[in-house]
């Protein structure tokens, strides 16, 4: 016997149904078309990786490899994931297929889905769609300062309000170390003040401290020593030639010395890019200098530079569903049974010459047929009753002005005349 009840999606997994879809479209191309006015190419990856790649790439010791990874074993028992995040399969992939000795400076841009099992919350799934650019084989200021006026760019391209993008330098191999030292000596000196979290983190990895969300820790953090007073002469140096550069071209952002990437192989430059609108998922995206981690995935030491920005985010606060011009729609209305293959024609031809069109279902009153077309947006409606179906003329109602036109559209007028005409008829009634 079936089950009468009906099949929900996955909790932390949702659809994604116009008009919002739509909004997402526009932002995909104009990352598209942004991205690629710096060189940034696409990769399209696969959602499946080996276990192996994340935990050596993202860190045992992170969050989500901890906890939030959806790992299974395929049937040969072979540790697989579904992805929570595609820098460390962009290298992969950079590796694998020899770009890395063809094309070391790649550039590399994606989008897709990734997968985490946090809690869900508005802002916040377990499955979520990120649009992300990598470049590699570039440590000097200049890529960072390309990146992020790319992304400046792309953020004021899709109408971004409201958002912010932070600046930090979390230093390298050379001085970072100390300054870990300095940061977990003053939080062994807060010991009875921190949440059980951080006196974990203050073992294994003491700068995750910094962004911890609870808010006593954050009082406590909020007078640790920061990073940038502990930089090396180096790290200073690129991050004062980056500023010098984003200066130049008028980039706004803030600096802040608490901002962290948690991991190893994160250097010098990061960022984020934060609203205020949103609550506690604040973050829209972020990124930063990565130059250890190609080596660690195996390959030659080539540094590397990307951010991530999380699309549902990204939507919220661009609105980029509204903005959308909607395209002119033309309804063909078959009003009865006999008018079906007139109208499908009609429709047709239009849509061949790039009209968006509506064609309704026949057997309706003329009334229902030009609510639906109104429903839709259609600006004007072809007729198409007996005595249309007689004269071999399509009556058109401008639907906006609730009148018919004086002037009637041929049926069988070839597709390019049809599309003139429908044209300037169109102009006529927008
Ligand atoms: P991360 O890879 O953690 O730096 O995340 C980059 C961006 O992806 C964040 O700033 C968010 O916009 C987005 N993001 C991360 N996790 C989630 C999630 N669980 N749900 C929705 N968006 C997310």
């Amino acid at each position: 016997m079936s089950d009468p009840r009906t099949i929900v999606a996955v909790k932390g997994f949702r659809d994604v149904l116009p008009p919002e879809s739509e909004g997402w479209r526009a932002l995909e191309d104009a990352a598209a078309a942004v991205f690629s006015r710096y060189g940034f190419a696409e990769i399209r990856l696969p959602i499946v990786e080996r276990t192996d790649l994340f935990a050596r790439s993202i860190g045992e010791t992170t969050d989500i490899v901890e906890k939030e990874m959806y790992s299974f074993l395929d049937r040969d028992e072979t540790p697989l994931t579904l992805r929570p995040e595609a820098t460390a399969s962009v290298v992969r992939a950079y590796l694998e297929s020899g770009l890395a000795q063809r094309e070391p400076a790649a550039r590399l841009y994606y989008r897709g889905p990734m997968f985490r099992r946090e809690r869900p919350q508005r802002g916040r799934y377990r499955q979520f769609w990120q649009i992300g650019a990598e470049e590699f084989g570039r440590d000097d200021p200049l890529a960072d300062a390309e990146l992020l006026v790319m992304l400046e760019r792309y953020l004021a391209d899709v109408g971004a309000r409201a958002v912010r993008l932070e600046l930090n330098s979390v230093g390298d191999a050379r001085c970072r170390p100390v300054y870990r030292e300095r940061l977990r000596e003053f939080g062994r000196a807060h010991l009875e003040g921190l949440c059980p979290d951080c006196h974990r983190r203050l073992d294994r990895n003491p700068l995750r401290i910094l962004d911890c969300k609870v808010e006593e820790c954050r009082d406590i953090v909020a007078r640790a020593p920061v990073m940038l007073d502990s930089l090396c002469e180096p790290c200073r140096a690129h991050l004062d030639a980056v500023r010098t550069l984003l200066g130049q071209e008028a980039i706004e952002y803030v600096m802040n010395p608490r901002l962290v990437r948690g991991l190893d192989y994160y250097c010098r430059t990061a960022f984020e890019v934060v609203t205020d609108t949103l609550g506690a998922q604040n973050a829209i995206g972020g990124g930063g200098r990565y130059d250890g981690l190609v080596a660690a995935l195996g390959g030659p030491d080539v540094p590397g530079i990307g951010f991530a920005l999380g699309v549902e985010r990204l939507a919220m606060v661009t609105g980029t569903a509204e903005a959308r011009t909607a395209p002119p729609v033309v309804a063909v209305l078959p009003l009865e049974s006999r008018a079906i293959a007139s109208a499908f024609q009609l429709a047709t031809r239009l849509r061949d010459h790039g009209f968006t069109v509506a064609l309704e279902a026949p057997g309706r009153s003329l009334k229902a047929l030009l609510r639906g077309a109104d429903r839709r947006g259609a600006r004007l409606a072809l007729i198409l009753g007996d005595a249309e179906l007689q004269a071999g003329r399509a009556t058109v109602r401008d639907l906006a002005r609730h009148e018919d036109r004086p002037q009637a559209v041929a049926i069988d007028a070839s597709g390019p005349d049809l599309a003139r005409e429908l044209a300037q008829l169109m102009d006529a009634a927008s």
